[in-house]
């Protein structure tokens, strides 16, 4: 009796050679095979008649061989076989090249379906090498795998066919009958005989939704596995104090979404476990005041904190306001990144090993390994995805198992963030503060650059600040220069009267630092940069952002861009100008100039380009799936989701 775990050698007509050729696809056991599923499928039952196929297109048509002509022998090694066929509509030639096995396959009054590409005109149709069916076959939907040197089409169905008979003797439910009736789903066994060869698309959808369902579902199980592991014993646990003076030093009064925030990190904090939080905030949601409140929840529990951003600009930012709530109190804020003086950052680190420091704000100076701290506590990460989990990893070794916050300002699926952070307790931001204007978004083709600049202008004389954004590859000088050249046409000529700055990623940190700065103090009017001004900077003045080639940007990339403006008392806009302008990126342009919900539109950002693309050239640390799409499966996703949440539960009964 065939077993799943058998070596596919057990198949007929499977032998040594056999067997290695598909070893390349990772098919070593019966079990493999049945889930090396078909790329596509060639649906035969619905032939379309001759009249109506569609030119240079693949097609199906069905009917009668009514003529076989004489091969044509054209020269040495060619030989052209010509057959007729009829159906009610009319008739096409059939070409076949050298094969007079296919062709003496095909006998005169048989029925038969081919498929292939349909060539000719409106009088004259013709397919050329088509796949050959007998109309009688029962296969009307055949399956095409992905194969490797050495195998067939035909022979991987054949094969398949023959492990397939393992469904009679060793097939397995992994899940528990309740759980597929509850959510419609198919049983394994139909669902691997259907992926294979359904009888029609109904099975195979019904296939297909089981077999997406598993693979979610083990991923879900995994996560919540992975997640229950962290739960590791902190060794610096905390106790309850209040933030009333905090609370009071605040020039505004939080949001309920941040004073949800920050009672589930306090709640976390006071646990004998770690806290292993992300904080999802739109941008502007204010996430920084929920690090400055828990890093002072921390330093009241006799605990250090450190704030780890990715870029200089940010640290300072962030060192800024961390000093404005912190100090007042009686923390001591420190900043460490590169560019400090050896004999600054040695002092710094010194002063962080003594305690003295109880707040620290850097960049990657942070896990450096001569910076040690007396008792770190606590460790938050802003912009998460530019961080990998080994940096977080080791900043959190310099202390003992400390709580761990990470903030991100990509709004993302919720769905989507359980998945990539799936180690991860979640709170999500979804409320701005109060008073905030919306802002106002237009998408406009490159004739109307001018009108958009004339636009700005009457912003800068009004005394307000703009940035212009313009895509550019990191590391492509083309792109550098053309930024360049851009910002000094538009400085010479459009915008002379006022004061342009350039701000882009190939700068010393120093130089960017003091172009931002000035922008900040407003020494200049328009800011010219390519997207280091991404994350997170504060300027309230600056009211327009201009997107050159919007087209280029993901939409989530945009939103956040866009969230640069609208932070101070002024109306603020945002203008997308594209000279590229298709369908798909109206659409999306459309989406951005009618809502400002963060989450929302990285939901249709991720319809529109799926996971792959969703942080442009970053690791998005998605794992690989084999016949689930993320982007198309969301409802198979919660579905999952809920489904291992209720067998976990089970579990533990
Ligand atoms: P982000 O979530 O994008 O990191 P920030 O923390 O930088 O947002 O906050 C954006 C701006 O909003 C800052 O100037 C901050 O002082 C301000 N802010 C934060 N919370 C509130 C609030 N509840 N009411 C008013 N302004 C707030
Ligand atoms: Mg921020």
């Amino acid at each position: 009796m065939l077993k799943l775990d058998d070596k596919i050698t057990v198949l007929k007509g499977v032998g040594e050679k056999r067997s290695q050729q598909y070893a390349k696809l990772g098919v070593n056991t019966v079990h493999d095979l049945l889930y090396h599923f078909p790329r596509s499928y060639i649906d035969y039952s619905e032939p379309v008649p001759i009249a109506e196929t569609v030119l240079n297109e693949n097609n199906v048509i069905s009917g009668i061989i009514t003529v076989k002509k004489a091969p044509a022998h054209i020269r040495k090694g060619l030989v052209i076989y010509k057959a007729i066929i009829t159906d009610d509509s009319g008739d096409a030639t059939i070409t076949i090249y050298n094969s007079d096995y296919m062709f003496d396959k095909l006998s005169r009054g048989g029925e038969y379906v081919f498929y292939g590409k349909v060539t000719g005109d409106f009088l004259k149709r013709e397919i050329t090498s088509p796949m050959i069916l007998s109309a009688k076959i029962e296969d009307k939907i055949q399956p095409i795998y992905p194969l490797t040197e050495g195998l067939t089409q035909p022979m991987m169905r054949l094969t398949m066919k023959n492990a397939l008979t393992v469904l009679n003797s060793d097939i397995y439910e992994p899940v528990p009958k309740k759980h597929l009736t509850e959510n419609s789903l198919a049983s394994l066994s139909y669902a691997l005989e259907n992926i294979h060869f359904p009888k029609d698309m109904n099975e195979l959808i019904l296939a297909k939704d089981r077999l997406i369902f598993d693979e979610l579902l083990i991923l879900q199980l995994g996560m919540s596995m992975i997640k229950g592991r962290a739960k590791i014993e902190t060794g610096c646990s905390m106790k309850a104090v209040s933030l009333q003076d905090f609370n009071k030093i605040l020039p505004f009064e939080m949001t309920n979404a941040q004073q949800n925030a920050i009672s589930d990190c306090l709640g976390d904090m006071q646990k004998p476990n770690a806290m292993n939080r992300l904080i999802q905030g739109d941008v502007g949601s204010g996430k920084t005041v929920i690090a400055a409140a828990c890093a002072y929840f921390a330093y009241k529990n006799g605990f250090q904190t450190a704030l780890m951003v990715p870029t200089e600009i940010l640290a300072n930012q962030h060192y800024n306001t961390l000093s404005q709530f912190l100090e007042p109190l009686g923390v001591k804020v420190c900043l460490l990144t590169g560019s400090l003086t050896a004999k600054e950052k040695a002092s710094v680190k010194a002063e962080l090993v003594d305690g003295e420091y109880t707040v620290a704000v850097g960049t990657h100076a942070l896990i450096q390994s001569t910076t040690i701290f007396k008792n770190l506590g606590l460790v938050v990460t802003d912009e998460q995805h530019r961080f990998g989990v080994e940096q977080r990893a080791l900043l959190s070794g310099k202390g003992l198992n400390p709580h761990r916050l990470v903030m991100s300002a990509t709004p993302i699926p919720r769905t989507l963030a359980l998945m990539i952070y799936g180690d991860l307790d979640i709170s999500v931001v979804n409320e701005l503060p109060k008073g905030r204007k919306k802002i106002e978004t237009y998408a406009v083709t490159g004739k109307l650059r001018e009108r958009a600049f004339g636009f700005v202008k009457d912003r800068l004389r009004e005394g307000r600040q703009a940035y212009i954004v313009c895509s550019m590859i990191e590391d492509n000088d083309m792109d550098l220069q053309a930024v360049e050249s851009y910002s000094k046409q538009i400085s010479e000529n459009q915008f002379k009267e006022f004061q342009v700055g350039l701000l882009h990623g190939k700068m010393q940190a120093s130089d960017k630092e003091e172009i931002m700065l000035k922008f900040k103090n407003h020494e200049i009017d328009l800011l010219v940069s390519t997207t280091v001004v991404e994350v997170g900077v504060d300027v309230p003045n600056a009211v327009v952002m201009l997107i050159e080639n919007a087209d280029r940007f993901g939409l989530s990339q945009m939103h956040q861009l866009r969230g640069r403006v609208g932070r101070g008392k002024h109306q603020s806009y945002c203008i997308l100008v594209t000279d590229n302008v298709t369908e798909e990126s109206r659409k999306r342009l459309k989406i951005l100039s009618s809502t400002s919900d963060g989450f929302k539109i990285s939901e249709e950002d991720l319809k529109l380009r799926g996971p792959g693309d969703f942080f442009g050239q970053r690791q998005h640390g998605l794992p690989k799936l084999k016949i689930a799409d993320m982007a198309v499966n969301m409802d198979a996703l919660s579905i999952a989701q809920k489904t291992a949440a209720k067998i976990l539960d089970y579990d533990y009964d």
